[in-house]
């Protein structure tokens, strides 16, 4: 029948749906993940009975319920005020419904009270569970209906002031549906966009599906994206920044879709602003990956790699499993290859703005020169993305007075140039003083001025670019020392070598004569450039 039964609480409830409700008035949303959290383990409960009872799973589990799906389901309305979630676990009987829902925690409750009191901010980590649902709401309704055989449903009702109602409900399936009905001041948990927000950050760690019921098409699904939309969306991606994202825009976006030889759906922001490397410590991977619309991991760290953390997005694979996990082996080759995907798409969309629009490739390059010097370095090992790296990297070339690319530094070899030349120094004015810079101006051959410490460790990681050697001009090269200086007499160059290798001891291997310098009587070269001396001397000093 429909008769409606009501109930109260248990004392204790009554009391605590109380705490909680005050308690929990600074940090509302979690409910969200209280309800997700429950969701989850009513999901996790049914895969565990029907494993465990594998011998009698015919008489326990009704074979037409059991086939639907283990899902997460939220939606909102907003004209109604309504937050809802539904999920399709093994749901409660009359008997759990009372028991589950009408007492706290069967053992331990009193326990659990007292230390709420005396410590409000435990309340986070101990999670208050489905009451937290009245912090928000003035009436939560639950549809329920367990997934044993011959089971029917229920809908329990309460405002949580003290007492609920209880009557059976036809035409549900198996699992349960909760409906909060918003208080006024908390109508934000009934637009499915705030909603998206919070629960995509809590459902990073549930291993089911989320769905969100969002009427709206995904930008990323869409055909045709306006600049606006591209902005609104890219401002959703930055909300929790600290920074007013309102003002922030993308230098760069690329919208990436293909169904082959995955089916990918995919966009991706560069910030016109880079985060500050000194106060942003945070290097999470800011790309979500979903998986059919539902999010699958909130950080795609296997697909972006570190040194691309600054680039923010959504990837949607539909080759993706849901619950893809890291120890298997499958799912990391399809990670993999999504990746590769990826990184390849990004990296050649750069080249070509590189090649199409040099002054804002240019801004680009100030704000995330370090990104890519980096991704030289972390990509040594594989090497899967040098070729493309290498045409991104920028350096300031002495003879054209700006940036340019090693394809133009080859481009303007001198005649029987063979290597590419460089200089590292704190800044171009000491550089362009500098004595090792006289033969190459005189000769008018190009050399590049290194301005950042990882410069150094990237060239030499490099060694080369297609044949051309990297060459510090102030390395010792054999090109410069050929021995025929005709200055002095052997006897003279003897005395002289006597004479340096007298007054400076161990501190000099080696003297060489050299036509290399012009105006400069002597320099110091060596296998260590400045900077390496510098970085080497604040190593060395450390460990003293
Ligand atoms: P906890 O999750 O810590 O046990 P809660 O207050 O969150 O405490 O939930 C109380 C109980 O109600 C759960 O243990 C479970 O038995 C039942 N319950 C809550 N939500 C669901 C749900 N979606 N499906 C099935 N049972 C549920
Ligand atoms: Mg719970």
């Amino acid at each position: 029948g429909n008769n409606i039964e009501n109930y109260e609480f248990k004392a204790e409830t009554k009391k605590l749906l109380q705490i909680v409700a005050h308690s929990l008035y600074t940090d509302k949303e979690v409910f969200v993940r209280e309800l997700i959290s429950n969701a989850s383990d009513a999901i996790e409960k049914l895969r565990f009975t029907q494993n465990a009872s594998s011998t009698n799973i015919e008489s326990s589990v009704d074979d037409e319920k059991s086939v639907i799906p283990f899902f997460i389901k939220i939606s909102t309305d907003s004209e109604k005020k309504l937050f809802i979630i539904e999920d399709s676990g093994i749901g409660m009987t009359k008997e759990e419904l009372i028991e589950n829902l009408g007492t706290i925690a069967k053992s331990g409750s009193q326990n659990f009270l007292k230390k709420i009191k005396e410590q409000n901010d435990i309340i986070g980590q101990f999670g208050v569970g489905f009451y937290s649902s009245f912090v928000v709401s003035d009436k939560v309704e639950v549809l329920t209906r367990s997934y044993e055989k011959d089971s029917i449903g229920y809908h329990w009702q309460s405002d949580g002031s003290g007492t609920f109602s209880l009557k059976t409900t036809d035409d549900i399936i198996r699992g349960t549906k909760i409906i909060c009905h918003l208080k006024d001041n908390c109508t934000y948990y009934s637009d499915i966009q705030n909603v998206r927000k919070i629960a995509e950050k809590f459902a990073a760690f549930v291993n089911f599906p989320v769905y969100i019921a969002d009427k709206k098409q995904p930008i990323w699904c869409k055909e045709t994206v306006s600049e606006e939309e591209h902005k609104q969306f890219f401002n959703y991606l930055n909300k929790n920044k600290s920074y007013d994202a309102d003002k922030k825009s993308y230098l760069y976006k690329i919208m990436y879709k293909t169904d082959a030889p995955m089916a990918i759906k995919s966009i991706f922001y560069i910030p016109e602003e880079a985060p500050s490397r000194l106060f942003e410590q945070n290097n999470d991977i800011e790309v979500a990956l979903y998986c059919k619309k539902m999010l699958v991991k909130k950080n795609a760290q296997n697909i972006i790699p570190k040194w691309l953390h600054f680039i923010k997005g959504v990837i949607d694979c539909e080759d993706m499993p849901l619950n893809i996990s890291r120890e298997n082996m499958q799912d990391s080759l399809l990670m993999d290859k999504l990746s590769r995907i990826l990184v390849t798409k990004i990296l050649k969309m750069l080249e070509r703005e590189a090649e199409t629009n040099e002054t804002k490739y240019l801004k680009f390059y100030k704000n995330y020169s370090y990104n890519i010097k980096e991704g030289i370095l972390q990509d040594s090992n594989k090497e899967q993305y040098k070729n493309t790296i290498l045409n991104l990297l920028r350096f300031y070339s002495i003879n054209q007075g700006k940036y340019i690319s090693l394809k133009e530094y080859v481009k303007n070899f001198k005649s029987n140039q063979k290597n590419i030349y460089y200089f590292s120094a704190n800044n171009k004015d000491v550089a362009l003083s500098s004595p090792y810079m006289e033969a190459f101006k005189n000769k008018n051959i190009d050399v590049l001025i290194l301005l950042e410490e990882i410069d150094e460790f990237v060239l030499m990681n490099l060694q080369s670019y297609n044949d051309s050697k990297f060459v510090s001009i102030d390395s010792y090269n054999k090109e410069n020392n050929k021995n025929n200086v005709h200055m002095f007499t052997t006897e003279q160059k003897k005395e002289l070598e006597k004479y340096f290798k007298d007054v400076l001891g161990a501190k000099c291997s080696d003297v060489k004569f050299s036509e290399r310098l012009v105006s400069s009587p002597a320099v110091v070269t060596g296998f260590l450039s400045p900077t390496l001396r510098k970085v080497m001397k604040a190593t060395m000093s450390n460990i003293d």
